[in-house]
């Protein structure tokens, strides 16, 4: 029987969710994994190499050659691309406008879940994404579905890009965020979805302290008789 422990976080996008599964990952020493940025790694090498996301043929052809690595040192998100470190790439505009088509590909999230359960099989890890308390682990000891006011979510995801790149605006990061929860939500496979068994946890009004408080006091209650 294995003896490690998972949690799992999923949520709509630009809920914060990597920031409570990074914060939750160094206070219990676990591994952090970001599995959006897997989906957003597979999603450059598919604009680079112009994959037409109609062949599957194509698509299953272009995953053979794509191979991804974290680097977790400091619990932010490492992530090379066949060895190029490819972090802050995969979150400009260019990623983000197409991720989700890419992500709804039968294809890419077999070979997605797969290399996620491998990762998780011998380790604690906590794992943010979509699926990861319906499908990637399902028997997770602790599942947290994130929400938030989706302008809330899309000032606080302007705030982060814009410091980056002044060009972008608050209305095209919010058609973004509405435009990946819409296909998030709806397509076939794994859709996004709040496990039965998971918390959920609206941040709307909460601090990053308070999250983080939160979260460990549902860990502390599994402990409890
Ligand atoms: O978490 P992040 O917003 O970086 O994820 C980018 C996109 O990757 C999401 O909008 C979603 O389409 C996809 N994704 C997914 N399943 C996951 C994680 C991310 O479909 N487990």
């Amino acid at each position: 029987m294995s003896t490690n422990i998972v949690i799992a976080i999923d949520g709509y996008s630009s809920c914060g969710k990597s920031t409570l599964a990074k914060a939750l990952a160094q206070k219990l020493h676990f591994i952090y994994v970001d599995s959006g940025a897997m989906y957003r790694a597979v999603t450059l090498y598919f604009l680079r190499n112009h994959v037409d996301l109609h062949d599957h043929a194509q698509v299953a052809e272009a995953l053979k050659n794509i191979h991804l690595n974290f680097h977790s040192r400091d619990y932010q998100t490492h992530i090379t691309l066949n060895d190029e470190e490819v972090s802050d790439e995969i979150r400009q505009m260019p990623v983000s406008d197409n991720v989700s088509d890419v992500a709804a590909l039968r294809e890419v999230r077999h070979e997605m879940v797969k290399q996620q359960q491998r990762m998780g099989r011998s380790k604690n890890i906590v794992m943010d994404g979509r699926d990861i308390g319906t499908t990637v682990f399902p028997d997770a000891q602790l599942k947290i579905f994130m929400t938030a006011d989706p302008k809330v979510r899309a000032e606080r995801r302007y705030k982060e890009l814009h410091e980056k790149n002044p060009d972008v605006t608050l209305e095209e990061v919010f058609e973004n965020i509405a435009h990946r929860d819409y296909q998030d939500t709806t397509r076939e496979e794994s859709p996004l979805v709040r496990a039965e068994d998971a918390i959920i946890l609206d941040n709307t009004n909460l601090t990053p302290d308070q999250q983080l408080q939160f979260a460990l006091d549902k860990i502390h209650a599994l402990s409890e008789p």
